[in-house]
């Protein structure tokens, strides 16, 4: 439930957000003083340098996105990126956890993965039907109230495409939180084709973009949602 507590002022905290070099891209300049890249200890920075070196899978998925980038960079589209990277990693069999409101762009998908000798198998957000009440979500909760309303399941979206033996997932516009359980589930790796906001026809930056005019409510403190 949403706190009706006093919002405090922030911490002041230095993360990279309030970084104004970003130095560590290039190295053209100087590390802020409060560096996230100088101040971690170098076992630390050691540990994370290792899971992309050698033959394991973290290190074939990192040379697989760089190398995507690099050879494409600015010229595919996402969901072609994803057939890149798919093909990089040795993936065939390709697990899609599909939101039912995204459901036409996720059959385009299907048939744009099989035109690339992939192999799809999409699974919708509401499998296993279970009834909101089932779970304990009150029906006041429903978006539309005194009727059957099926739960988005994750879980099980996760665990069917696990027994498939998925070698890469896909969300298609799943809810934020059922996306996290999903991704939490899943066997395979995970990657975004879709973002959902119901609002801005799935381009969440745009209330970013806009936050110093139409959506300036983002930056109202306190706001109890
Ligand atoms: S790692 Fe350091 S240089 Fe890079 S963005 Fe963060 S604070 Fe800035």
């Amino acid at each position: 439930m949403p706190s009706k507590k006093t919002v405090r002022p922030e911490k002041q905290t230095f993360t990279c957000a309030s970084c104004g070099v970003l130095n560590c891209y290039r190295r053209s300049g100087d590390f802020p003083g409060l560096c996230l890249t100088t101040q971690t200890d170098d076992a630390t920075k050691a540990h994370a340098q290792r899971a992309y070196l050698g033959r394991g899978k973290d290190a074939r998925m990192a040379r697989a996105a760089a190398e995507v980038e690099g050879t494409y960079y600015g010229r595919l589209t996402r969901v072609e990126e994803i057939i890149a990277f798919a093909k990089r990693i040795g993936a065939k069999k390709i697990g899609i956890a599909t939101c039912i409101g995204l459901i036409e762009e996720t059959r385009v998908f299907v048939k744009v993965l099989k035109a690339n000798n992939l192999e799809p198998y999409a699974v919708l957000c509401k499998v296993g039907s279970v009834d909101k009440t089932e779970i304990g979500i009150p029906d006041a909760l429903k978006v539309q109230k005194g009727t059957f309303e099926a739960i988005c399941n994750p879980v099980l979206q996760a665990e069917l495409l696990n027994q498939w033996k998925s070698d890469l997932n896909v969300i298609v516009g799943l809810c934020v939180g059922h996306d996290s359980l999903f991704i939490r589930h899943s066997a395979a790796p995970v990657t975004t084709l879709i973002t959902k906001d119901r609002v801005t026809g799935h381009n969440p930056a745009a209330a970013l973009y806009t936050s110093g005019f139409y959506y300036k409510r983002l930056l109202e403190p306190g706001r109890n949602l």
